[in-house]
């Protein structure tokens, strides 16, 4: 058996610096879930009040050590800022795409620390304060489209996903998490680690410590003639613009009957993409707008197609044949 993984001050001092935008985190389940055996993450609550738990240095230490696994939020909803970049990849090819990523991130300037994953893994970037989300994103969307690595989003349900997925946050939102590096995955059970040092928490924490940092006239210089590439540009986005499916029988599919609770949210509700969830993703079960207006209209932010919603709902949509 191995030697229990101890973290001392110092590391989850500096794991904090790195990588804590805001205290509000999540939690992945010990357990699986009984259906899909998949280990969702939560936002934690304290017992009694239900009051939300916030980040602790005792969290933090206790995810490094392997006791709990902790999500982390990509933005901190007062500045909408954020201290780092995260790309997630898991595809067939992921690791190439993000060794490519990497690779010009480097023409840059900009020292990217890849994190294993359970299928392909995690791309790093680290500001040396915290720079606007909207500005990470249309950097590193511009990016990939020049390399021609292939986005989630807009159409494509597999490529990489950019953490902050959101541009800004609106009032009481708290986007979407990742799993904090260095804990325990529990689905796999296993530590992964980056690839840049030896296997020990003080090793890869002292090599993302020196990691160089980006500066915000530095990513602002990057993306001076650039803007949120249009397909990806959330503003643009909302749920009148996807279209709804009616059966040939005239009997419409109604996407309320299909999916969890919902939340207002604007002009729309708001719940987990079913086909999202199906994957593994949308934990913070944001990523559905359904029209309140017309709720036969609905959208994935991820940029699921409806067909694939349609399927993980049990109602695929049928495709008119000729006999
Ligand atoms: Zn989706």
């Amino acid at each position: 058996m191995e030697n229990p993984i101890k973290a001392s001050p110092s590391v989850v001092a500096d794991y904090h610096a790195l990588f804590v935008n805001r205290l509000a985190y999540t939690l992945q389940s010990p357990r699986p879930h009984p259906e899909s055996g998949r280990h969702y993450y939560f936002r934690p609550k304290a017992r009694g009040t239900g009051k939300e738990l916030g980040l602790t240095a005792a969290t933090i230490r206790r995810h490094l050590e392997g006791d709990l696994t902790m999500g982390l939020y990509a933005i901190n909803p007062t500045t909408q800022r954020s201290k780092w970049v995260a790309i997630d990849a898991d595809y067939a090819g992921a690791m190439e795409d993000l060794l490519k990523l990497q690779y010009f991130l480097q023409e840059d300037n900009v020292e990217a620390a890849l994190e294993m994953s359970k299928r392909g893994g995690h791309l790093w970037i680290f500001m040396e304060k915290p720079v606007l989300a909207r500005e990470c994103r249309i950097y590193i969307h511009n990016l990939a489209l020049k390399l021609g690595v292939r986005i989630r989003g807009a159409g494509l349900a597999e490529g990489i996903e950019v953490f902050p997925k959101h541009d800004e946050l609106r009032e009481g939102e708290f986007g979407n998490a990742i799993r904090g590096p260095l804990g325990i995955h529990r689905g796999a059970n296993r530590r992964y680690w980056f690839y840049g040092a030896d296997y020990d928490l003080e090793r890869q924490i002292a090599y993302l410590d020196r990691l160089r940092k980006v500066s915000e006239e530095q990513l602002r210089t990057f993306i001076a003639d650039k803007t949120m590439p249009p397909e990806f540009d959330r503003r643009r986005h909302s749920a009148d613009q996807s279209v709804s499916f009616v059966h040939s029988s005239g009997q419409e599919f109604r996407i309320l009957e299909h999916v969890g609770k919902v939340r207002n949210v604007g002009r729309n509700y708001v719940t987990q993409c079913p086909s999202c969830a199906e994957a593994g993703q949308d934990r913070s079960g944001d990523n559905l707008a359904i029209s309140i207006e017309d709720p036969r209209k609905y959208i994935c932010w991820a940029g699921c197609p409806k067909e694939m919603i349609r399927r993980a709902v049990g109602y695929p949509i049928r495709v008119r044949q000729s006999v």
